[in-house]
């Protein structure tokens, strides 16, 4: 429930679509352990029901989450949208951002220079949280909707359904003819995976309240890693991180690709591994590709990673896709025809993540124009609208106009094989932008950028992906050039 398309003030739609109070206190107990984009993305949808669909993407869409401070919770936006959100929206913001979370204190606005200076010191995460009451800490790590239950088995997952069932039903156990441990499960963006590591994670609190689990995003890990590292009685904190694993029984690491290139925690990472591993500890990991794929993964970690049970998600096929759609509107309580279903199920075909996005846009659409139930053609006109909203006429030539005008290289210097640092980078972010606009094969975006091959491609879309998640400045550059292509977000 990322991007609300269009936004509606109906009851119903309230109901439907807005997480239950229960399950946002849930996601609140455990901030510690979850994304502060998971926070901000359901203060959006909480915002959503109140504000027009014109000023929510003017205005609210355009804050990004930065980090949490004290209680705090930081966003940033550019001046304008600042000034006019201070100005009408910030009590709002905090009415909608204390629902989910009773526990933050407060929501400031930052310019992008600002949080700059506000720096992250190393006395906290991105994503920390000081949670108030008893009761809160007992709850689970896991996202309640995130279960066995709600999960759709068919061909492409059934592998690694399998041996997640097997490992919740008896963690770490090691008198298996098949070694589960560790559980590798890799897979594409949007394809379960999150999900599978949830419904472990549920699974074993509900079924092994004695066991301790820990769930990490490979962001927490890094984030915890560095901020052990910057301390200032380094040995102290770095025995403090290490000595956290100890007397864990189960280890869920989700997204572990994001450990490339990282060696020195690659190096902690493989002792904390040995550790668990010959005491008989379970442990499951996630990636979006195999471990060989991993780009300077250590051998010795690509080789325990592999040396359990690897399994892969793929691409769900259509009555599989039909099947989460109905899952989906089982759990939310929303009744669709069968055509409609079938007609999203066609349309979207290679993210989970994506045909949930397009069933929530269609019953949205149907709710702003007064249907009760979206029909065919309210979804053929409300997907129709998502897709217009989305890349209007955009093409790779626009893309790469942008980028050359923003750093003012020249095209050809783009496009050509010149390595220089400056050329290299822009280079870089003008690929990740026409992959992520554009959804085009690798190799036609090698072609567009002087022959290059796919492997090329796929290492400047990660290397930026990975930028992203903590690099400020390319945050702004990629934001800065979208909105030269007038797209927001
Ligand atoms: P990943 O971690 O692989 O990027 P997620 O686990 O976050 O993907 O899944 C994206 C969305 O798709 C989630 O809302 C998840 O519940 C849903 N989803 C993915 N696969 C299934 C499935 N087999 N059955 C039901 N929902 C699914
Ligand atoms: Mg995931």
């Amino acid at each position: 429930m990322t991007s609300l398309l269009f936004p509606c003030s109906k009851r119903k739609f309230r109901q439907n679509f807005i997480l239950t109070i229960e399950a946002i206190s849930a996601l609140c107990y455990n901030v510690n352990m979850i994304d502060i984009n998971d926070v901000w993305n359901d203060t959006l949808s909480q915002l959503a029901a109140h504000v027009s669909a014109n000023n929510y993407s003017l205005w609210l869409e355009r804050l990004s989450p930065y980090v949490v401070k004290d209680n705090v919770l930081y966003l940033t936006a550019v001046d304008r949208v600042k000034k006019q959100t201070e100005k009408v929206y910030l009590p709002q913001i905090k009415t909608a951002l204390n629902k989910v979370c009773p526990s933050f204190s407060d929501v400031k606005i930052l310019l992008p220079e600002e949080a700059d200076a506000l720096g992250a010191g190393d006395d906290f995460f991105s994503g920390e949280l000081v949670i108030k009451t008893e009761k809160k800490e007992e709850k689970s790590a896991f996202l309640p909707k995130y279960t066995f239950d709600t999960l759709v088995v068919g061909e492409s997952n059934q592998m690694a359904y399998h041996a997640a069932r097997a490992v919740s039903e008896n963690p770490g156990s090691n008198d298996r003819f098949i070694n589960f441990n560790p559980l590798f499960v890799y897979g594409g963006v949007g394809l379960g995976k999150t999900h599978l590591l949830h419904s472990v994670g549920n699974y074993i609190h509900k079924n092994y309240p004695s066991l301790k689990i820990v769930y990490h995003t490979s962001e927490q890990l890094i984030n915890s890693f560095y901020n052990a590292l910057q301390a200032s009685n380094k040995t102290k904190s770095m025995n403090d991180f290490r000595s956290f694993y100890h007397n864990i029984d189960v280890l869920i690491i989700d997204d572990i690709q994001f450990l490339a290139g990282k060696k020195e925690l690659q190096n902690v990472f493989f002792h904390i591994f040995n550790e668990l591993y010959q005491l008989g500890k379970q442990i499951i990991l996630s990636s979006d590709r195999h471990p060989k794929e991993i780009e300077t993964l250590e051998d010795r970690l690509i080789s325990r990673f592999s040396g359990g049970l690897m399994a892969d998600i793929g691409q769900p096929g259509l009555e599989m896709r039909v099947a989460i759609l109905k899952k989906k509107m089982q759990f939310e309580k929303i009744a669709v025809n069968n055509d409609v279903v079938y007609y999203i199920a066609e349309r979207i075909d290679s993210n989970v993540r994506e045909l949930e996005g397009a069933l929530l846009k269609v019953i949205l659409y149907a709710q702003l124009i007064g249907k009760p139930y979206p029909d065919l053609d309210t979804a053929k006109e409300a997907l129709k609208i998502a897709d217009n909203g989305k890349n209007e006429d955009i093409d790779s030539t626009k893309i790469i106009d942008a980028v050359s005008d923003y750093y003012r290289i020249g095209k050809n210097e783009l496009l050509s094989k010149k390595k220089t640092k400056e050329i290299s980078d822009a280079r870089m972010i003008a690929i990740y932008l026409v992959h992520e606009l554009l959804s085009l094969p690798l190799v036609t975006i090698g072609q567009l950028f002087g022959g290059r091959d796919h492997t090329t491609i796929i290492h400047a879309r990660d290397k930026i992906s990975q930028k992203l998640k903590d690099d400020e400045r390319t945050k702004r550059e990629i934001q800065d050039i979208k909105s030269m292509l007038s797209i927001s977000g």
